[in-house]
């Protein structure tokens, strides 16, 4: 995948994306990450990103000319064969990122993120995008941080990215439901043990353990997830002991095979 992250301030983003596991996959040529300074495409002598709001008022706005400059010098070197690029703004007033955005947008072959700074973008620049992602309902001083939170997301879920895949499919918010508690040695830290089961070496009795902590956490945190969660009969059973509901009858398949 190649990604052009289009700032005024390329020092924000560099050193993060030289480290770890964003170093190791450019480095093994999985990803291509580039920062594109936007001020090299300012038009004045002064190389100006910015200017005051028509009508007045407070603060500066990101003039069109740079950006559409840049975005359209990352358009030009899209790899072959690529899907057109998702050129996306980093706004607070665009769709609140979530988990199944982040795996959309693994899927793309190519993606230009423009963060904005001041007070945010002249209104003509949203035309050069095919999105606008906010990362929360917060006001943030730019759209640097947004956009690496975005890299971090979308850029785990191509495949050899992570050195272990599996760790992407049980974590929270990918299967819908909140990952359970973990732990690691010593068995007992501080009189808190780890539960005997994770030591039973019966992985699957581990492996219902955890589905249903996953549940528990789910309910106890984030109820909300629950109604959209994909859930088997021995979750749905579970979960109704938990809220001390009735458990729910079986479903067809299993009533036939008990007759
Ligand atoms: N005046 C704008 C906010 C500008 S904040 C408004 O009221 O809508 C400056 C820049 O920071 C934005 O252009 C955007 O790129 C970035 N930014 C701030 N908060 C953000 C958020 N929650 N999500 C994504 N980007 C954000």
């Amino acid at each position: 995948m190649l990604i052009h992250l289009l700032t005024i301030h390329p020092p924000i983003v560099e050193g993060p994306l030289q480290e770890s596991i964003l170093k190791r996959a450019q480095d093994e040529g999985i990803l291509d990450i580039r920062v594109v300074n936007i001020r090299d495409f300012a038009l004045s002598k002064h190389q100006q990103t910015d200017d005051y709001p028509y009508g007045g008022g407070a603060g500066l706005v990101m003039k069109p000319e740079p950006v559409y400059g840049a975005v359209n010098w990352c358009r030009d070197r899209a790899p072959a064969a690529a899907k057109p690029p998702r050129i996306i703004l980093m706004d607070p007033q665009g769709k609140p990122f979530c988990q199944p955005l982040a795996e959309e947008l693994a899927r793309e072959d190519h993606l230009v993120l423009v963060c904005g700074r001041y007070e945010g973008f002249d209104e003509r620049i949203r035309a050069a995008a095919t999105d606008e992602i906010s990362l929360g309902d917060y006001v943030l001083m730019g759209g640097e941080l947004p956009a690496l939170v975005i890299i971090e997301a979308v850029t785990r879920l191509i495949p050899g990215v992570l050195g272990d895949i599996e760790s992407a499919v049980t974590e929270s918010h990918t299967s819908g439901l909140l990952e359970g508690p973990q732990y690691t040695r010593p068995v007992s830290f501080e009189g808190m043990r780890v539960p005997d089961i994770l030591l039973s070496g019966n992985h699957g009795a581990v492996d219902r353990w955890r589905r249903d902590q996953a549940v528990r956490r789910t309910l106890e945190r984030r109820p909300d997830l629950l109604e959209q969660a994909p859930l088997t009969f021995e979750d749905k059973v579970f979960l109704a002991g938990l809220k001390g509901e009735a458990p729910p009858p079986p479903p067809e398949g299993k009533r036939r095979r008990r007759r």
